[in-house]
Parts: C-alpha cells; structure tokens; sequence
C-alpha cells in the first residue's frame, strides 16, 4: 500500500477539467504485479489496520504511471561523437562522409562490437532513461544492416529486458539504410530483409514489430510496403519511419497497414493526419532528432490535434541524430519545440506511448488491473515534469509491484 501521494492517473478524460486524472491524497494498493486498488489516504489507512498490508509513506510526492519510452535505437557500436565535434570546428559533411562518418560509420563499429560491449553501452544508456521512471523501452535494431549483426543487436535488447528492471519491446528496423555492399543491388536487399532474414528472426521469437525508414534518403513507398505486407504475413505489427524529411505519403501508408505509429512527422498533410486517425495510428514526435538537425518546420501539431491523432512522445535514443537518454527532455522539448501542451506531453509517455506499443491494455495509465509499474515524483504539479530543464525529480521507481532505486 502506497499512501500520502498524489496521483497523475494519466487516466483520459475528454472533458479536460481533471487532465492529468489527478486525485490528490490519494493510495494505491498493489497486489502480486498489478494494481488492486486506489483510493483516498484516509480509506488505505482504515483499510491496513483491519489487513495485513505493507504501508510506505510517499511523503506527498507525485505518483505516476511508470514512463514509457516508445521510440530508441538504444543498442550500438561506437559513438558518433567525433562527428559531432569535427562538424562545430568546420569540417564540412561532404569531407566526414568521405572519411567514413554517418551512418555507416556506426554500422561498421556495431558489426565490429562483441555483445558484451553492446550489452554494455546499451545498459548504461537504459540506466539514464530508467533513473527518470522509464519502466518500458521499445528497442529497434537497425545498424547491422545484415541478418547475423541484427540478430546480436535483437538478442542484447532481449537480454537487456531480462536483467534490468525495465520491460523491453523489440523492433526489427529491417530497412534502415542501404549498406554499402548492397549499392548496387537495392531489390536484393529489400528482398532478403523482407525475405528470409525477417523470416530467421521472427522465427527465433526476436522481433515484437517492424519498422522502415520510408524517406527520400532511404526506402521508397514500394519498398516499404513490400517489408510491411510480408511482415503482415507474419501477423506483426508495425511502425514507420515516416514525414522526417518530406512528405512522400509515409503516413498514408502507415495507415493502410493499421501500423501501431508512424514517427517523426514533421511533414504531414491534412489527409495523412486524418488517415492516421482514422486507422488509431499514433503519431510519436521525436523533438530530440529535431533539436539536434536543427530543423525549422516542426511536426503539424495542431492538424493533428484537429484530425483527433493520438500523439505519443520519445528519445529516438541514436548516436547520430539524438544522443538522448532523457525522456523528460523530450517533454521539455515537446512542449517549447513543438507547442504541446503539458496534459498532452505527459500523455504521449504514457497512455498513448502505451498505444504506439499496442501495450495499452495493460500499462500506460494507473487503474485497477494495469501492470504496478510506477514512478514517484518530488514535484507541486505534473506540468513540472516538462517544465524543468535538465532536473531529474524522481525519487522512486516501482516495476511490476517491487521498488526499485537505480544510481544515474
Ligand atoms: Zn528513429
């Protein structure tokens, strides 16, 4: 039994008067790893004189659904720090291709990485994310670019889940980029990555979903439609890559597939807003990737909220575009770069993160029968978790009914 806290029930509420689903001095009873009960203080006290129940006082900190992190490439080789600092002294993009910088630099160091190290690096990261109140991560693959290196990168977010406290939901991002020695032969790639090799890993119990990088630098409309329909064969479930750069009609696409988001969206049309609606497509912004490409056009945010889309928010964790382990920066972010509300923030790393994982029955909000994963704030208000920058306010983590504490 938890009491003496506030909860941010995260619970929907049309009418917007209670938006966060706030019940103030309020408990929370938990049983095995769900919640059984939630009530006043008063009630949970009267109640644990007459059971035996174990009573923590949360000294009137904020409790809320644990986070969920819908949106990471956590697991990788190298960095791509070096980049970043020869970039800000003037070498120009042109010249650190040339030497072997972007993507593929990063492909080439995880394919180079034994496990161990990838376990490793991705543990660390995991840690920064769970030392906020993350209790669920999506994690894609995607810097192999070659079944063998995949499955390892698979296998590590796998394992990662197994050890840490934190549930993991793994995402083969079959088509990422095209690698360098398949230049010359795009239809064979997007055939084996549709073929055999997302055949190899679904097989072995690995892949959650799928997910394309459907752009202009990457995969077209048929080649991304080609990866879906076969991971549709195999009755997973997708996301999309989609509107980052252009809008080449991703979300559309996305939609026709009942995919469970498509991400990024900073180029959007009115019916790609109101296809992704009407298919219950969560859009997750990734205001990180956009910080960090320093772009100008941001996300439709108000097309959005028009059409009725539900908008999620994430890391997009990556060495590349968003070196992130800070969901509560990607709140922050997601209210001053995008103009989302606080309410809408805080629900798009919960209930409609939950969504964007098809995990809704079961965690996002705080409600009888939901998984116990919960996070406990020393904050006055909810809007306070988008509000400060670089303060990290959690003071407790409870994962499937068992408090945890982690060191940042
Ligand atoms: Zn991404």
């Amino acid at each position: 039994m938890w009491v003496n806290a506030n909860l941010a029930t995260m619970v929907a509420d049309e009418g917007n008067s209670n938006a966060y689903g706030e019940i103030e001095d309020a408990a929370l009873a938990v049983r095995g790893d769900r919640i059984a009960w939630i009530g006043s203080s008063a009630d949970a006290l009267a109640l644990a004189q007459t059971q035996d129940v174990g009573v923590t006082d949360c000294g009137g900190a904020w409790l809320l659904p644990g986070l969920i992190d819908c949106h990471t490439h956590l697991v990788y080789g190298g960095s791509r720090v070096e980049e970043f600092e020869k970039r800000l002294c003037g070498v120009s993009y042109e010249e650190i291709a040339r030497a072997g910088g972007g993507i593929q630099s990063t492909v080439n160091a995880t394919r180079g990485a034994t496990p161990e190290a990838l376990l490793e690096s991705a543990t660390r990261r995991a840690h920064g994310l769970m030392a906020e109140g993350v209790t669920t991560l999506e994690i894609k693959s995607g810097y192999g670019l070659e079944v063998g290196t995949e499955r390892r990168l698979l296998e590590v977010a796998r394992e990662l889940g197994r050890r840490l406290p934190v549930s993991v939901r793994t995402t083969y991002l079959g088509l990422h980029a095209l690698p360098k020695e398949a230049a010359a032969d795009r239809a064979g790639f997007v055939g084996q990555v549709s073929g055999p090799w997302l055949e190899a890993l679904a097989g072995a119990g690995l892949i959650d979903a799928v997910d394309a990088f459907c752009e202009n630098i990457a995969f077209s409309l048929a080649e991304t439609e080609q990866f879906l329909r076969a991971a549709q064969r195999l009755g997973l479930p997708a996301h999309v890559h989609a509107g980052q750069l252009s809008d080449m009609g991703a979300a559309e696409l996305a939609a026709r597939f009942g995919a469970l988001s498509a991400d990024h969206l900073e180029y959007l049309s009115a019916p790609g807003a109101t296809a992704l609606a009407a298919a219950g497509t969560v859009a997750v912004l990734l205001p990180g990737a956009y910080y960090m490409l320093r772009q100008t056009t941001p996300p439709p945010v108000p097309l959005m909220r028009q059409a009725g889309v539900a908008m999620a928010l994430a890391t997009d964790c990556n060495p590349g575009t968003s070196p992130c382990t800070s969901l509560l920066l990607a709140l922050n972010m997601g209210c001053t770069l995008f103009g989302l509300t606080p309410h809408e923030a805080l629900a798009g790393v919960t209930r409609h993160a939950a969504q964007a994982l098809g995990l809704q029955a079961d965690i996002g909000t705080l409600a009888i029968g939901k998984r116990a994963d919960f996070a406990l704030y020393r904050i006055d208000r909810p809007a306070e978790l988008c509000y400060n920058l670089g303060a990290n306010p959690c003071t407790g983590v409870i994962y499937g009914g068992v408090a945890r504490r982690f060191k940042n």
